[in-house]
């Protein structure tokens, strides 16, 4: 079976780590695995790809262009020689962008929000949540023609195959017409204190609970002691507490931290979608009967007012 990852760059970071995650997954299920990348410096993240098991990149170049259309028409193109058989995409714009408008271009369906892949006999089946993760649906590709997979973020571990640099294969940027006539004029990188969210090791997130904006620093203050980054329940995004790049769950980030610490968060199926893959959790909840409590490995009855402010005097005495 022939994989093509849509590998993406992180600002200023190299590759994504979503897309490593896709590599990783392919080389399991994979005979082949190459990458397509909208870039201008393929050659510069091709070592990285090679060592995730990528053995060839195709690389388009769409300069200032907002990629999608010009990466989906590329695709289109060399995928009718080359013949995937898969193609996965990250649940990111990009990725979403560009998968969609290959989707219609090579007239194949494309399966969205998928947390598993299974190749048996050539078969290609996904797994996908529905109802707030309580139902798992596991769908099946009908025909061999490439099938277009966009896959959630954090649905597989990261593991180099320790591979040699990936070849880099220049593939002319096709002429889209206006649809490649938008332009990116400008990037913002937000500014960023602490672990990144997605890939924090240790995730202390807030709720309603904590009652205003301002107690907020309590997470903050508990984030800092622990080298934690912070996260959000939607509520208190939707009220304007925190920005939503913050918010974890259905419409927010998926994050698998190694520790996820829950104050005052009542644990909404839609909020345990994004973080029940997490390895331990704990959760501050004065409500016992909260349902945040049926998935935590430790659950505290109490005040987040009273027993956060002890957790951090405890944790600074330890030095
Ligand atoms: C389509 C859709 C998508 C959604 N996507 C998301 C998403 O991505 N992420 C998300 O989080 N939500 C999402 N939601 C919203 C979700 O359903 C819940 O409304 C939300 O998660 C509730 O946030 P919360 O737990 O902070 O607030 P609440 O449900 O109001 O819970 C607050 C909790 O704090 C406890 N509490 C109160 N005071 C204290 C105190 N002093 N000390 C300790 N505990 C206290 C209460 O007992 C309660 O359990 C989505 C909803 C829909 C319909």
């Amino acid at each position: 079976m022939l994989i093509w990852v849509f590998a993406e760059t992180a600002e200023g970071e190299g590759v994504s780590t979503t897309t490593l995650e896709l590599l990783t997954k392919a080389r399991e299920i994979g005979d082949t695995v190459e990458c397509f990348i909208a870039s201008s410096d393929a050659s510069g993240v091709a070592a990285t790809l090679g060592e995730y098991g990528a053995a060839k990149v195709y690389a388009v170049d769409t300069g200032d262009q907002l990629p999608g259309a010009a990466a989906a028409a590329a695709i289109a193109a060399k995928a009718s020689e080359a013949n995937p058989d898969l193609l996965l995409f990250a649940t990111s714009y990009d990725g979403r962008d560009v998968s969609g408008r290959l989707s219609a271009r090579l007239d194949v369906p494309v399966i969205t929000n998928v947390l598993d892949i299974a190749v048996e006999g050539g078969a290609v089946t996904c797994e996908t949540a529905i109802f707030g993760a309580t139902k798992i649906v596991r769908t099946q590709f009908a025909d061999a023609s490439p099938r277009i997979v966009l896959v959630r973020p954090k649905s597989f571990g990261v593991e180099s195959a320790a591979g040699g640099s990936a070849a880099v294969e220049t593939v002319p940027v096709p002429d889209v017409g206006t649809a490649g006539s938008t332009r990116v004029l400008e990037r913002h990188v937000e500014a960023l204190e602490g672990p990144k969210l997605e890939d924090a090791d240790i995730v202390v997130s807030g709720g309603r609970g904590l009652g205003s904006a301002e107690a907020f620093g309590l997470v903050e203050q508990l984030a800092e002691v622990l080298g934690a980054a912070t996260g959000a329940s939607r509520a208190i995004v939707d009220a304007g507490w925190v920005p939503y790049s913050k918010q974890v769950g259905q419409t927010g980030k998926t994050v698998k931290p190694n520790v996820y610490i829950a104050l005052g968060i009542s644990g909404a199926m839609q909020h345990m979608v994004g973080m029940k893959g997490s390895k331990n959790i704990i959760a501050v909840n004065k409500d016992g009967e909260a349902p945040i409590h049926a998935v935590a490995d430790i659950g505290i009855v109490g005040d987040v007012h009273k027993v956060v402010p002890q957790l951090i005097e405890a944790l600074k005495s330890r030095g």
